[in-house]
């Protein structure tokens, strides 16, 4: 267990919990410090803040900004950054809004492989109308019988040349970094070892992002095995970025962690709560 949680989703993006009982949540499973990284949008962060006073959780002030850098999705994460600066906010309304065309494209390439009605379907599963993502198009899929569950359903759908999978231009990689800094925040890659990147490329990635401002890179995160942990440490340390710790929890049964489930840092990593 750790006490540091440093990745996270609520109703607001693609979770299940709503602020306050993610936060309920961590509280009971003894997280002291947790931060609300919701996709692309900051509007559960007061709702988390009320209820982190009255649990006694430390609530960091997240988000996870989508990035397309050289053809690649990236997701970067932002702490400790100021919900209301106006740059990040007309960033992350820019985001949602390509994120609103995104979906009616999926709804069509969906309806071409002769699923219907999946735009509203996965509107009924978002908490947030201005946030429907691939996760929510995963749940209708599921619940439609079209596939088992959350994971099997990006294997047959939403992916690569399945059905649902639209190419998506995101922020840039500077403008995401950008936003996080100029708001008052950290930049953190988020779960790097997710990425197809040939030694070549991951080399490019970490040396631009940290000339580009970037700070850290998650390096236990619930997306990565006990080896990735290792070789993430290895490259944090090499690149001079400090490490972070996160389980991307999304709701009970849709996440390989829970929250707080973590194990400790590699020796030798330094953490980001070291530049607090
Ligand atoms: P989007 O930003 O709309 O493209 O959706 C990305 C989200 O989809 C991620 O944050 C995860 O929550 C979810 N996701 C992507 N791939 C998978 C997968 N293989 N299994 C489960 N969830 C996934
Ligand atoms: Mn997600
Ligand atoms: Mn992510
Ligand atoms: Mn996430």
């Amino acid at each position: 267990m750790s006490q540091f949680d440093l990745h996270s989703h609520s109703t607001c993006s693609d979770g299940l919990l709503k602020p306050r009982e993610l936060i309920a949540r961590a509280a009971q499973r003894g997280v002291a410090t947790l931060a609300l990284t919701d996709h692309d949008d900051v509007s559960g962060l007061a709702e988390a803040r009320a209820a982190a006073a009255q649990q006694g959780i430390a609530l960091i002030n997240g988000v996870e900004i989508s990035v397309t850098w050289n053809s690649h999705t990236l997701h970067v994460v932002g702490l400790h950054v100021d919900p209301e600066n106006d740059e990040l906010a007309t960033g992350l309304r820019q985001i949602r809004s390509g994120r609103r065309r995104r979906a009616e494209a999926m709804a069509s390439s969906l309806e071409q492989a002769g699923i219907a009605g999946s735009l509203e379907g996965a509107r009924a599963h978002a908490g947030n109308p201005e946030l429907v993502g691939r996760t929510h198009f995963a749940r209708f899929l599921v619940e439609h019988g079209h596939a088992r569950d959350l994971q099997s359903v990006f294997r047959k759908y939403l992916t690569g040349d399945k059905p649902g999978h639209v190419p998506h231009q995101w922020a840039s990689l500077e403008q995401a970094v950008g936003w996080i800094r100029v708001s008052g925040g950290m930049p953190v890659l988020a779960h790097p070892g997710r990425y197809k990147l040939d030694n070549t490329q991951r080399e490019a990635l970490l040396t631009q992002f940290k000339d580009l401002g970037g700070a850290g890179v998650e390096v236990v995160t619930g997306s990565h095995t006990a080896q990735q942990f290792t070789s993430w440490g290895r490259y944090a340390r090499h690149y001079g970025l400090l490490a972070s710790v996160g389980s991307d929890f999304h709701g009970p049964g849709e996440s390989y962690r829970d929250l707080g489930e973590l194990p400790a840092l590699p020796a030798g990593c330094v953490p980001v709560w070291e530049q607090w």
